[in-house]
């Protein structure tokens, strides 16, 4: 099964801030310490970083009630997948994760300074994120080659694609295990700061949708135009 291990991770400060939960307007005008805080943290943390993904691309064999039938017998279902990927001629599946070494640093910096700790978790979540974008630019730059767009990127956990549905899909398709990754009964994937998507491939594809469009905390998320920037 392809992997990807040589994707460049370009964070920023400002992800590193918001993967705190952070509004880093607010935080560069009230609390600079929290930046230098994300700085050292960043510096420190960068070279743990393992960055790997594994993928599968398939072709659609058959979309029907809500279900996309893939070459391989696997299927991806309900309304989310169905109606984002209904026109999509192959999918690429993939798993994303930059290992558990920021995430083990964060816990055990925990009780002697928390303010480290909880940017080293900044750092974790910003390099999951810019190894996903990574990630789907670089299988957009593959389509374009071919004439062909890709879709918005499709998470299990976003409105009408349950983690509970979407993982179990995904983990069916992927060797997880070739990145060092795992499905927790709970759901959740470990090491943590991984991430599971699909995208569809094809010449038609309606590319106006964005992710919080299917984020169920869109109507409260004060994130949404920072993160489309
Ligand atoms: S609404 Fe958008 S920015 Fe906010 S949590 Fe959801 S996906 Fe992220």
């Amino acid at each position: 099964m392809p992997l990807l291990t040589n994707l460049p991770l370009d964070i920023t400060i400002d992800q590193v801030l918001l993967g705190q939960g952070a509004d880093p307007r607010v935080i560069r005008a009230r609390r600079p310490r929290l930046v230098a805080a994300a700085e050292r943290a960043l510096a420190e943390g960068l070279p743990l970083l393992a960055p790997r993904v594994v993928y599968e691309q398939l072709a659609v064999r058959e979309v029907r009630h809500e279900r996309i039938l893939l070459e391989n017998g696997h299927a991806l279902t309900g309304p989310l997948v169905a109606g984002q990927l209904m026109s999509a001629q192959s999918v690429v599946v993939l798993l994303c994760t930059v290992g558990d070494a920021i995430e083990k640093l964060s816990l055990r910096a925990l009780e002697s300074d928390p303010v480290h700790s909880l940017a080293l978790y900044g750092v974790g979540s910003a390099a999951t994120e810019a190894l996903s974008t990574a990630a789907c630019r670089y299988f957009g730059q593959q389509a374009a080659e071919q004439g062909l767009l890709t879709t918005v990127p499709l998470s299990p956990g976003l409105e009408g694609w349950p983690v509970e549905r979407g993982q179990p899909e995904i983990f069916r398709i992927l060797d997880a295990a070739a990145i060092g990754v795992e499905l927790l009964p709970s759901f959740l994937m470990r090491p943590v700061k991984s991430t599971s998507l699909v995208v569809g491939v094809s010449k038609h594809i309606d590319t106006s949708a964005h992710i919080c469009d299917f984020c169920s905390r869109r109507y409260t998320c004060s994130f949404q135009e920072q993160y489309k920037e």
